[in-house]
């Protein structure tokens, strides 16, 4: 078990083997690779495999199937005037501009609204497009990721740790690739989603990422993880029939089993939120039919759009992750 996800999925190069002694039954974490004096932590392995989760059998009530289930949903990106400064913001001539963390807030709201209709307690990390850390931008000019990215997830991370959701969700979407250069448009459309793992050998080296890829370890939520990741990206394969994206070979992730929208990859968000996380990432935002449903904005029934009838972008997306959750705690649908 310890190998198989240590090696498998956390550390595919075994570089934090440097800084571990694995014998049998018991492994020894040193704080560098002398490995010299006490080891800063041991713990011994358990004699049996981890369940990946408790059956919960039939809901109570048939009507609120995600009864006692807690899930967290993070609207990644902070959207509204911060766009520009954290590099999500897309603008064509003069035509209102698409911010991201705006798009991933307005869908982890219908989500929200979906979820609690089953019965789930939800959370989203953030209700309006600003910051959730508390620290001042102006203090960050010069160094914006390190507001914008760093500080930012953390106190997203604080949320987390307090709320101990049974899934934590992460709500973005995706740009491609331009097919003409100068021009920002691509006619390409893609889904990835993500589970934590594939540290390169460069994150191993960082102290702090080595505690929290044993924090993960040690809260054993990567089966869970893998499994929701699945059920998720199938909803929203479904819903969307978006192809998978398909990255050249990498140090920094790669396709964990044979389904091919679910990658391993060590983000900040799923690196330090406590507990089962998977990271959404669907549609191209420079795609021109994704551009113009997204300009549209949110409505009721079907309208036609280049030739096709499409629902709103934000219920498809949003209705797709209701469903996937659904699939998700629902131990009856996952036997189909
Ligand atoms: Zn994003």
């Amino acid at each position: 078990m310890f190998d198989t996800i240590i090696a498998k999925i956390y550390s595919r190069d075994k570089s934090i083997y440097k800084y571990l002694d694995v014998t049998a039954d018991a492994v020894a974490i040193y704080r560098d690779t002398k490995k010299l004096g006490e080891p800063l932590f041991s713990f011994k392995f358990a004699n049996e495999e981890p369940a990946v989760r408790p059956d919960r059998g039939k809901p109570a009530d048939e009507n609120k199937p995600l009864a006692g289930i807690k899930i967290l949903l993070d609207p990644g990106h902070i959207g509204g005037r911060y766009s520009k400064m954290e590099e999500r913001h897309f603008q064509w001539k003069n035509e209102p501009p698409l911010k991201e963390g705006t798009i991933n807030l307005e869908v982890a709201k219908i989500v929200q609204a979906g979820l609690q209709k089953y019965g789930a307690s939800t959370l989203l990390t953030k209700r309006s497009v600003t910051p959730v850390t508390r620290k001042d931008p102006l203090d960050f000019i010069g160094r914006e990721t390190e507001f914008y990215r760093k500080h930012e997830i953390r106190a997203r991370a604080k949320i987390a740790q307090i709320f101990k959701a049974d899934l934590n969700i992460c709500i973005h979407v995706n740009a491609g690739p331009k097919d003409t250069p100068g021009e920002p448009w691509t006619r390409d459309n893609r889904l990835v989603v993500f589970v934590h793992g594939s540290y390169g050998a460069d994150e191993i080296a960082i102290e702090r990422q080595r505690f929290e890829l044993f924090r993960k370890l040690l809260e054993q939520s990567h089966d869970f993880e893998l499994r929701a990741a699945m059920i998720l990206s199938e909803s929203l394969r479904k819903a969307t029939d978006l192809l998978p994206v398909d990255y050249a070979p990498s140090p920094y992730h790669f396709r964990v089993n044979e389904n091919l929208f679910v990658y391993a990859r060590n983000l900040a968000a799923n690196r330090i939120f406590a507990g089962p996380t998977v990271y959404l990432e669907p549609y191209y935002i420079n795609n021109v039919t994704v551009y113009k449903r997204l300009q549209i904005g949110d409505y009721d029934g079907l309208l036609e759009i280049d030739g096709e009838s499409h629902k709103s972008i934000y219920r498809e997306y949003a209705d797709a992750i209701i469903e996937g959750t659904l699939k998700v705690f629902n131990s009856e649908a996952n036997q189909e």
